[in-house]
């Protein structure tokens, strides 16, 4: 048993981690999947703002510009004019971005660069590298921009002999800044009701397994307590039945009064009654685990005579039927505990209302199928699983008022296991029950 929890509690561990790994994958995945779609929404805005302020135009009039003016002031003019980017076209990009709502919402940094042009005056050259030209921002940081996602590189090149202005290179990028914060308070909700889950599934866990073992501690006591009571008790019973046997040869050897010898015959068969119930307890707790039997060839009518006579000795009022289908010869089993098993389902068919019993015995498959109908009152079909259970006993309500230890069809299941068989049940209450046992014949 301890070893099945310890079981028990590595399976859950490695179901919650398993379960921790999913979720996490999970959240990462939807995590990717919204920051690939507000980048895609942001470039599409993007696109279709560039296309409003016509850029390839801008482009164009700004390469002849640059021309003109290395044509007539010099590349140092023409290189200033470009070095400090238009703010212009700055503010209409700033104004567009504002008024977009995707764009505000992703709090959009757009920024368009030189990526490379080169100036070629008169015995003199220039080159351009990585210089702001406009966008929304106050972008100086050079490095930002030529990192961050790229919209597209516009390159102009007129290599034509003699060209003032080669490879009018500028590049549109943009950064989502804060994205990241963005997505997770979107995510937030989720991410709350997955870790809220998972707890809820570690406590469970946790509960589970602790009242398991509560449970076990429990039970252990209570097998150790019935133990120990049960030896206790014996030493004194033994010595009640000597004193018994040695007080009724006293009575008898001075021929006393019938009353004395009766009130100690009473005393004897309560001593008795009393002695059978500690065994058949002690017998009952400390069967734990497998019983050890010792199997032997039984003659089976012989074997069912003496059975179904003694029951019907002790219970003469009883209807007893014995039906029997192609009986085998011999079953190979151990007599002391087929007859214990055998009886226990016997006398609670009395014990629960039995009147009229059928005691059927038929051979199938190799296997001897004992079956005990009853007219009693029958069992709930949510206890079936239980019954079977050491200790349990359907006493709620007024179902029965019997009473018993609540061992016996536990033992007797045992039994039915330890000769490799089995032993069910079938029941309607209010109708009477069914109890088949199996035992394979050799
Ligand atoms: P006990 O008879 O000592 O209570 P058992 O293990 O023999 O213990 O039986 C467990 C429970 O199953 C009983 O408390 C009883 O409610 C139910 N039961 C057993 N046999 C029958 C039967 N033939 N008819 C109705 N109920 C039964």
């Amino acid at each position: 048993m301890k070893r099945k929890i310890k079981y028990l509690i590595w399976c859950c561990s490695v179901a919650i981690l398993a379960l921790t790994a999913i979720q996490t994958y999970f959240i990462y995945n939807t995590y990717v999947l919204k920051e690939q779609q507000a980048q895609i929404a942001v470039r599409t805005e993007l696109v279709h703002m560039e296309r409003t302020i016509n850029i390839d135009s801008i482009r164009n009039r700004w390469f002849l510009d640059a021309e003109n003016l290395v044509r007539t002031k010099g590349v140092e003019v023409a290189a200033a004019f470009l070095s400090n980017g238009s703010a212009a076209i700055s503010k209409q990009v700033s104004t567009y971005i504002q008024e977009n709502k995707i764009l505000e919402k992703y709090n959009t940094v757009y920024a368009v660069t030189f990526r490379q042009v080169s100036l070629q005056g008169k015995g003199s050259h220039l080159q351009i590298r990585n210089k702001y030209w406009f966008g929304n921002g106050n972008i100086h940081d050079q490095d930002q921009v030529i990192h961050d996602l790229i919209l597209h590189d516009l390159t102009t090149s007129n290599d034509v002999g003699g060209a003032l202005v080669r490879n009018f290179n500028s590049r549109s990028s943009f950064t989502i800044i804060d994205g990241r914060n963005n997505i997770f308070r979107e995510m937030l909700g989720l991410l709350i009701f997955s870790v809220f889950l998972l707890t809820v599934v570690i406590l469970l866990f946790y509960f589970s397994i602790r009242s398991l073992i509560t449970q076990k501690k429990i039970s252990d006591m209570q097998t150790d307590f019935i133990n120990n009571i049960t030896h206790e008790f014996n030493t004194p019973l033994a010595t009640i039945g000597v004193a018994v046997s040695t007080v009724r040869a006293q009575l008898i050897e001075k021929e006393e009064n019938s009353v004395s010898l009766n009130g100690l015959n009473v005393i004897d068969r309560q001593y008795r009654r009393l002695k059978k119930l500690i065994d058949q307890v002690m017998t009952h707790t400390e069967a734990s685990g497998e019983l050890i039997i010792h199997k032997v060839n039984i003659p089976l009518m012989n074997f069912l005579e003496k059975l179904l006579e003694d029951f019907q000795s002790a219970h003469p009022e009883i209807e007893l039927l014995l039906k029997l289908k192609e009986v085998p010869r011999e079953i190979l089993a151990d007599p002391f505990y087929l007859t214990t098993a055998m009886t226990n389902l016997l006398e609670n068919a009395v014990k629960y209302g039995g009147i009229q019993l059928t005691f059927t015995v038929v051979e199938n498959e190799n296997n001897c199928n004992f079956i005990i109908s009853d007219n009693g009152i029958g069992i709930a079909q949510t206890e079936i699983s239980n019954i079977f259970q050491k200790f349990y006993r359907v006493e709620k309500g007024d179902v029965h008022n019997t009473k018993g230890l609540g061992l016996g069809l536990y033992y007797s299941r045992q039994i039915a296991i330890a000769h490799g068989g089995t032993l069910s049940v079938h029941s309607i209450p209010g109708k009477g029950s069914k109890f088949t046992m199996t035992i394979p014949i050799a």
